[in-house]
Protein backbone atom coordinates (compact mmCIF):
# COMPACT_ATOMS: atom_id res chain seq x y z
CA UNK A 1 0.00 0.00 0.00
CA UNK A 2 1.37 3.75 -0.70
CA UNK A 3 2.21 5.19 2.94
CA UNK A 4 4.42 8.39 3.64
CA UNK A 5 6.98 7.54 5.57
CA UNK A 6 10.71 8.63 7.29
CA UNK A 7 13.20 6.10 5.74
CA UNK A 8 16.07 7.82 6.74
CA UNK A 9 17.24 10.06 9.99
CA UNK A 10 17.07 12.91 7.98
CA UNK A 11 14.56 16.36 6.29
CA UNK A 12 11.58 15.45 4.79
CA UNK A 13 9.41 12.23 4.53
CA UNK A 14 9.20 9.82 1.36
CA UNK A 15 5.82 8.41 -0.45
CA UNK A 16 6.41 4.59 -0.42
CA UNK A 17 5.16 1.65 -1.09
CA UNK A 18 4.47 -0.51 2.52
CA UNK A 19 2.92 -4.43 3.31
CA UNK A 20 -0.29 -4.21 4.35
CA UNK A 21 -0.68 -3.82 8.32
CA UNK A 22 -1.68 -6.73 10.40
CA UNK A 23 -5.39 -6.61 12.00
CA UNK A 24 -5.28 -8.08 15.40
CA UNK A 25 -8.15 -9.60 16.88
CA UNK A 26 -9.22 -6.24 18.43
CA UNK A 27 -8.18 -4.26 15.87
CA UNK A 28 -10.37 -2.15 13.34
CA UNK A 29 -8.58 -1.82 9.56
CA UNK A 30 -9.26 1.70 8.41
CA UNK A 31 -9.05 2.43 4.67
CA UNK A 32 -7.89 6.09 4.77
CA UNK A 33 -9.82 8.88 3.27
CA UNK A 34 -8.37 12.65 3.82
CA UNK A 35 -5.63 13.19 6.23
CA UNK A 36 -4.21 16.63 7.56
CA UNK A 37 -0.99 17.67 8.91
CA UNK A 38 -0.14 18.60 12.31
CA UNK A 39 2.28 20.54 14.00
CA UNK A 40 4.12 17.36 15.26
CA UNK A 41 4.34 16.05 11.69
CA UNK A 42 6.11 18.88 10.83
CA UNK A 43 8.32 18.92 13.80
CA UNK A 44 8.91 14.96 12.52
CA UNK A 45 9.19 16.86 8.25
CA UNK A 46 11.94 19.21 9.69
CA UNK A 47 13.68 16.58 11.79
CA UNK A 48 13.87 18.46 14.72
CA UNK A 49 15.76 17.86 18.16
CA UNK A 50 12.65 16.58 19.80
CA UNK A 51 12.09 14.34 16.30
CA UNK A 52 15.49 13.18 16.51
CA UNK A 53 15.12 11.82 20.11
CA UNK A 54 11.15 10.64 19.69
CA UNK A 55 10.65 9.05 16.42
CA UNK A 56 11.99 5.44 15.35
CA UNK A 57 13.26 5.09 11.86
CA UNK A 58 11.48 3.82 9.76
CA UNK A 59 8.21 5.13 10.26
CA UNK A 60 5.06 5.75 8.78
CA UNK A 61 3.55 8.76 10.51
CA UNK A 62 0.35 11.03 10.46
CA UNK A 63 -2.28 10.94 13.02
CA UNK A 64 -4.99 13.11 11.59
CA UNK A 65 -7.53 11.22 9.46
CA UNK A 66 -10.61 9.86 8.23
CA UNK A 67 -11.78 6.56 6.98
CA UNK A 68 -13.80 3.52 6.39
CA UNK A 69 -14.22 0.62 8.26
CA UNK A 70 -12.00 -1.77 5.85
CA UNK A 71 -11.81 -5.06 7.82
CA UNK A 72 -12.40 -6.13 11.72
CA UNK A 73 -11.00 -8.59 14.10
CA UNK A 74 -12.82 -11.56 15.32
CA UNK A 75 -13.28 -9.99 18.97
CA UNK A 76 -14.95 -6.69 17.50
CA UNK A 77 -18.66 -5.55 17.44
CA UNK A 78 -20.11 -2.41 16.50
CA UNK A 79 -18.91 -1.53 13.76
CA UNK A 80 -19.84 -2.20 10.22
CA UNK A 81 -17.50 -2.22 7.01
CA UNK A 82 -17.66 0.62 5.10
CA UNK A 83 -18.73 2.90 8.18
CA UNK A 84 -17.59 6.68 8.50
CA UNK A 85 -14.75 6.59 11.31
CA UNK A 86 -11.88 8.85 12.65
CA UNK A 87 -9.88 7.79 16.18
CA UNK A 88 -8.12 8.52 18.93
CA UNK A 89 -4.53 9.03 18.51
CA UNK A 90 -3.39 7.93 22.00
CA UNK A 91 -3.73 4.28 22.55
CA UNK A 92 -4.01 3.53 26.43
CA UNK A 93 -3.13 0.75 28.50
CA UNK A 94 -6.25 -0.33 30.11
CA UNK A 95 -4.72 -1.17 32.96
CA UNK A 96 -3.12 1.73 35.46
CA UNK A 97 -5.29 3.30 38.00
CA UNK A 98 -6.71 6.12 35.80
CA UNK A 99 -7.51 3.32 32.96
CA UNK A 100 -9.19 1.56 35.28
CA UNK A 101 -10.89 4.47 36.88
CA UNK A 102 -11.95 5.91 32.82
CA UNK A 103 -9.43 8.67 33.01
CA UNK A 104 -7.75 7.46 30.11
CA UNK A 105 -6.66 10.78 28.75
CA UNK A 106 -4.49 10.47 32.01
CA UNK A 107 -2.96 6.82 31.37
CA UNK A 108 0.99 6.80 31.87
CA UNK A 109 1.29 4.32 29.71
CA UNK A 110 0.35 6.33 26.13
CA UNK A 111 1.07 4.80 22.76
CA UNK A 112 0.78 7.62 20.09
CA UNK A 113 -0.64 7.01 16.97
CA UNK A 114 2.02 8.09 14.15
CA UNK A 115 4.71 8.93 16.45
CA UNK A 116 5.19 5.49 18.77
CA UNK A 117 3.35 3.34 16.25
CA UNK A 118 2.52 3.16 12.55
CA UNK A 119 0.29 6.53 11.85
CA UNK A 120 -2.45 7.74 9.01
CA UNK A 121 -0.58 8.51 6.29
CA UNK A 122 -1.19 5.29 4.13
CA UNK A 123 -3.96 3.97 2.33
CA UNK A 124 -4.38 1.70 5.39
CA UNK A 125 -4.46 2.01 9.23
CA UNK A 126 -4.89 -0.50 11.53
CA UNK A 127 -5.94 0.54 15.53
CA UNK A 128 -7.29 -0.61 18.37
CA UNK A 129 -11.59 -0.63 17.90
CA UNK A 130 -12.16 0.81 20.89
CA UNK A 131 -9.63 4.21 20.03
CA UNK A 132 -12.51 4.40 16.56
CA UNK A 133 -15.25 7.27 16.90
CA UNK A 134 -18.02 6.93 14.28
CA UNK A 135 -18.49 10.07 12.58
CA UNK A 136 -22.02 10.90 11.64
CA UNK A 137 -22.97 11.84 8.24
CA UNK A 138 -23.87 15.64 8.66
CA UNK A 139 -20.21 15.61 9.41
CA UNK A 140 -17.70 16.34 6.62
CA UNK A 141 -14.45 14.12 5.62
CA UNK A 142 -13.13 17.64 5.71
CA UNK A 143 -13.79 18.29 9.52
CA UNK A 144 -13.82 14.76 10.63
CA UNK A 145 -9.81 14.83 9.36
CA UNK A 146 -9.23 17.24 11.55
CA UNK A 147 -11.06 16.18 14.65
CA UNK A 148 -7.57 15.29 16.43
CA UNK A 149 -6.71 19.20 16.71
CA UNK A 150 -9.96 20.04 17.30
CA UNK A 151 -10.56 18.15 20.38
CA UNK A 152 -7.15 19.86 21.66
CA UNK A 153 -8.97 22.52 21.20
CA UNK A 154 -12.03 21.71 22.85
CA UNK A 155 -10.70 19.92 25.75
CA UNK A 156 -8.31 23.06 26.63
CA UNK A 157 -11.15 26.07 26.32
CA UNK A 158 -13.98 23.57 27.89
CA UNK A 159 -11.14 22.74 31.07
CA UNK A 160 -13.38 26.07 32.26
CA UNK A 161 -16.25 27.97 32.26
CA UNK A 162 -15.96 30.48 29.60
CA UNK A 163 -20.23 31.77 29.43
CA UNK A 164 -19.73 35.53 29.85
CA UNK A 165 -16.30 35.16 30.97
CA UNK A 166 -13.35 37.39 29.18
CA UNK A 167 -11.09 35.21 27.64
CA UNK A 168 -6.76 35.50 26.23
CA UNK A 169 -5.64 33.21 23.75
CA UNK A 170 -2.37 33.08 23.36
CA UNK A 171 -0.96 31.51 19.96
CA UNK A 172 -2.91 31.87 16.82
CA UNK A 173 -2.15 28.67 15.04
CA UNK A 174 -4.42 25.93 13.92
CA UNK A 175 -5.56 25.18 17.45
CA UNK A 176 -5.94 28.57 18.91
CA UNK A 177 -7.73 29.84 16.12
CA UNK A 178 -10.53 26.93 16.83
CA UNK A 179 -10.16 27.73 20.19
CA UNK A 180 -11.53 31.63 19.24
CA UNK A 181 -14.61 30.06 17.51
CA UNK A 182 -15.44 27.64 20.36
CA UNK A 183 -15.18 30.17 23.35
CA UNK A 184 -17.33 32.70 21.08
CA UNK A 185 -20.09 29.81 20.55
CA UNK A 186 -20.53 29.23 23.79
CA UNK A 187 -20.90 32.94 24.68
CA UNK A 188 -17.81 33.56 26.14
CA UNK A 189 -17.59 38.25 26.51
CA UNK A 190 -14.43 39.10 24.73
CA UNK A 191 -12.41 36.69 23.15
CA UNK A 192 -8.91 37.64 22.52
CA UNK A 193 -6.07 35.98 20.83
CA UNK A 194 -2.43 37.30 19.88
CA UNK A 195 0.05 36.21 17.79
CA UNK A 196 3.07 37.10 15.83
CA UNK A 197 1.49 36.19 12.32
CA UNK A 198 -0.96 38.20 10.27
CA UNK A 199 -2.10 35.67 8.18
CA UNK A 200 -3.51 33.23 11.42
CA UNK A 201 -4.24 36.46 13.28
CA UNK A 202 -6.69 37.14 10.02
CA UNK A 203 -8.38 33.94 10.47
CA UNK A 204 -8.82 34.15 13.97
CA UNK A 205 -10.44 37.39 13.16
CA UNK A 206 -12.56 35.45 10.61
CA UNK A 207 -13.28 32.53 13.12
CA UNK A 208 -14.54 35.48 15.62
CA UNK A 209 -12.11 37.07 17.80
CA UNK A 210 -12.98 40.32 19.32
CA UNK A 211 -9.87 41.58 18.91
CA UNK A 212 -6.39 39.28 17.17
CA UNK A 213 -3.09 41.20 18.54
CA UNK A 214 0.01 41.57 16.69
CA UNK A 215 2.13 41.54 20.29
CA UNK A 216 4.89 43.00 17.67
CA UNK A 217 3.01 46.04 17.12
CA UNK A 218 0.30 45.97 19.50
CA UNK A 219 0.47 46.54 23.07
CA UNK A 220 -2.33 44.09 24.67
CA UNK A 221 -3.17 46.30 27.96
CA UNK A 222 -3.99 48.98 25.18
CA UNK A 223 -5.95 47.26 23.52
CA UNK A 224 -7.95 45.86 26.89
CA UNK A 225 -8.25 49.54 27.79
CA UNK A 226 -10.09 49.88 24.67
CA UNK A 227 -12.47 46.80 25.47
CA UNK A 228 -13.24 48.76 28.75
CA UNK A 229 -11.53 45.42 30.73
CA UNK A 230 -10.18 47.26 33.74
CA UNK A 231 -9.71 44.04 35.85
CA UNK A 232 -7.65 41.73 33.21
CA UNK A 233 -8.41 38.14 31.74
CA UNK A 234 -10.92 35.77 33.61
CA UNK A 235 -9.36 32.99 31.23
CA UNK A 236 -6.09 32.20 29.63
CA UNK A 237 -5.77 29.49 26.93
CA UNK A 238 -1.75 29.02 26.57
CA UNK A 239 -1.99 27.48 22.84
CA UNK A 240 1.59 28.80 21.67
CA UNK A 241 4.04 27.18 23.58
CA UNK A 242 6.04 30.43 23.57
CA UNK A 243 7.66 31.59 27.24
CA UNK A 244 7.18 35.60 26.61
CA UNK A 245 3.29 34.45 25.72
CA UNK A 246 2.62 32.45 28.50
CA UNK A 247 4.67 35.36 31.09
CA UNK A 248 2.31 37.89 29.02
CA UNK A 249 -0.27 35.77 29.97
CA UNK A 250 -0.06 35.77 33.52
CA UNK A 251 0.66 39.77 34.07
CA UNK A 252 -2.68 40.26 32.46
CA UNK A 253 -4.79 37.55 34.30
CA UNK A 254 -7.14 38.60 36.89
CA UNK A 255 -6.85 38.04 40.47
CA UNK A 256 -8.76 34.15 40.44
CA UNK A 257 -7.85 33.71 36.71
CA UNK A 258 -8.02 30.27 35.25
CA UNK A 259 -5.08 28.86 32.87
CA UNK A 260 -5.57 26.19 30.84
CA UNK A 261 -1.79 24.89 29.42
CA UNK A 262 -1.89 22.94 26.20
CA UNK A 263 1.39 24.94 24.20
CA UNK A 264 4.31 22.95 25.07
CA UNK A 265 7.03 25.26 26.19
CA UNK A 266 10.92 24.74 25.56
CA UNK A 267 11.87 22.95 28.91
CA UNK A 268 12.93 24.39 32.08
CA UNK A 269 10.68 27.94 31.27
CA UNK A 270 10.97 30.48 33.91
CA UNK A 271 7.78 32.45 34.91
CA UNK A 272 7.05 35.15 37.66
CA UNK A 273 5.42 32.91 40.22
CA UNK A 274 4.49 35.84 42.02
CA UNK A 275 1.55 36.42 39.56
CA UNK A 276 0.52 32.97 40.26
CA UNK A 277 0.29 33.32 43.89
CA UNK A 278 -0.63 36.72 44.75
CA UNK A 279 -3.15 36.26 42.29
CA UNK A 280 -4.38 32.83 43.50
CA UNK A 281 -4.60 31.59 39.77
CA UNK A 282 -5.52 28.13 38.80
CA UNK A 283 -3.34 26.53 36.59
CA UNK A 284 -3.91 23.19 34.41
CA UNK A 285 -2.35 21.21 32.26
CA UNK A 286 -4.03 20.33 29.55
CA UNK A 287 -2.75 16.74 27.10
CA UNK A 288 -4.65 15.22 24.32
CA UNK A 289 -8.30 15.23 24.50
CA UNK A 290 -10.87 13.19 26.53
CA UNK A 291 -11.39 9.49 26.25
CA UNK A 292 -14.38 9.69 24.95
CA UNK A 293 -16.45 13.10 26.38
CA UNK A 294 -13.96 15.66 24.07
CA UNK A 295 -14.86 13.54 20.99
CA UNK A 296 -18.98 13.73 22.00
CA UNK A 297 -18.79 17.36 22.48
CA UNK A 298 -16.94 18.03 19.22
CA UNK A 299 -20.26 15.85 17.35
CA UNK A 300 -22.35 18.11 19.61
CA UNK A 301 -20.54 21.09 18.89
CA UNK A 302 -20.65 21.35 15.24
CA UNK A 303 -24.45 19.69 15.26
CA UNK A 304 -25.13 22.98 17.05
CA UNK A 305 -23.74 25.34 14.59
CA UNK A 306 -20.31 25.49 15.13
CA UNK A 307 -18.26 26.27 12.27
CA UNK A 308 -14.69 25.84 12.10
CA UNK A 309 -14.27 25.06 8.43
CA UNK A 310 -13.06 28.49 7.47
CA UNK A 311 -9.78 27.13 9.41
CA UNK A 312 -9.12 24.63 6.45
CA UNK A 313 -7.50 26.31 3.91
CA UNK A 314 -5.28 24.01 1.62
CA UNK A 315 -6.50 20.84 0.01
CA UNK A 316 -4.06 18.74 -2.45
CA UNK A 317 -3.98 14.82 -3.64
CA UNK A 318 -1.27 12.91 -1.40
CA UNK A 319 0.94 12.62 -4.62
CA UNK A 320 1.50 16.48 -3.82
CA UNK A 321 2.48 15.96 -0.40
CA UNK A 322 5.54 18.30 -0.43
CA UNK A 323 3.14 21.43 -1.45
CA UNK A 324 1.42 20.43 1.16
CA UNK A 325 3.88 20.49 3.88
CA UNK A 326 5.68 23.85 2.42
CA UNK A 327 2.47 25.31 3.20
CA UNK A 328 2.35 24.43 6.62
CA UNK A 329 5.97 25.49 7.09
CA UNK A 330 5.28 28.90 5.55
CA UNK A 331 3.16 30.04 8.31
CA UNK A 332 0.64 31.35 5.24
CA UNK A 333 -1.86 28.28 5.99
CA UNK A 334 -4.63 27.00 8.37
CA UNK A 335 -4.77 23.45 7.84
CA UNK A 336 -3.83 21.06 5.19
CA UNK A 337 -5.64 18.71 3.94
CA UNK A 338 -4.21 15.90 1.74
CA UNK A 339 -6.57 13.67 -0.08
CA UNK A 340 -5.74 10.03 0.07
CA UNK A 341 -8.64 9.11 -2.98
CA UNK A 342 -7.79 11.49 -5.67
P1 LIG B 1 1.40 26.18 16.03
O1 LIG B 1 2.84 26.04 16.23
O2 LIG B 1 0.82 26.13 14.66
O3 LIG B 1 0.89 27.54 16.72
C1 LIG B 1 1.58 28.26 17.67
C2 LIG B 1 1.40 29.73 17.35
O4 LIG B 1 2.01 30.50 18.39
C3 LIG B 1 2.05 30.14 16.03
O5 LIG B 1 1.07 30.70 15.16
C4 LIG B 1 3.10 31.16 16.47
O6 LIG B 1 3.30 32.19 15.52
C5 LIG B 1 2.49 31.67 17.78
N1 LIG B 1 3.42 32.44 18.61
C6 LIG B 1 4.78 32.43 18.60
N2 LIG B 1 5.25 33.36 19.45
C7 LIG B 1 4.20 33.96 20.02
C8 LIG B 1 4.04 35.00 21.00
N3 LIG B 1 5.10 35.61 21.56
N4 LIG B 1 2.79 35.38 21.35
C9 LIG B 1 1.71 34.78 20.81
N5 LIG B 1 1.80 33.78 19.87
C10 LIG B 1 3.02 33.40 19.50
O7 LIG B 1 0.72 25.07 16.94
P2 LIG B 1 -0.73 24.38 17.02
O8 LIG B 1 -0.74 23.19 16.16
O9 LIG B 1 -1.83 25.39 16.89
O10 LIG B 1 -0.62 23.90 18.54
C11 LIG B 1 -0.56 24.86 19.57
C12 LIG B 1 0.42 24.44 20.65
O11 LIG B 1 -0.11 23.30 21.33
C13 LIG B 1 1.82 24.03 20.18
O12 LIG B 1 2.76 24.42 21.16
C14 LIG B 1 1.73 22.50 20.15
O13 LIG B 1 3.00 21.89 20.30
C15 LIG B 1 0.86 22.23 21.33
N6 LIG B 1 0.08 20.99 21.32
C16 LIG B 1 -0.09 20.38 22.52
C17 LIG B 1 -0.87 19.26 22.61
C18 LIG B 1 -1.10 18.64 23.94
O14 LIG B 1 -1.69 17.55 23.99
N7 LIG B 1 -0.68 19.28 25.02
C19 LIG B 1 -1.50 18.73 21.47
C20 LIG B 1 -1.33 19.41 20.25
C21 LIG B 1 -0.55 20.55 20.20
ZN1 LIG C 1 -3.33 3.38 31.29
Amino acid sequence: MKALAKLTRDKGLTLTDLPMPEVGHNDLLIKITKTAICGTDMHIWNWDEWAQKTIPVPMQVGHEYIGVVAGMGQEVSGFTIGQRVSGEGHITCGYCRNCRAGRRHLCRNTVGVGVNRAGAFAEYLVIPAFNAFPIPDNISDDLAAIFDPFGNAVHTALSFNLTGEDVLITGAGPIGIMAVAIAKHVAARHVVITDVNDYRLDLARQMGATRAVNVLREDLPTVMKELDMHEGFDVGLEMSGNPSAFRQMLTQMNHGGKIALLGIPPEETAIDWNQVIFKGLELKGVYGREMFETWYKMVALIQSGLDISPLITHHFKVDDFEQGFAAMNSGSSGKVILDWTA
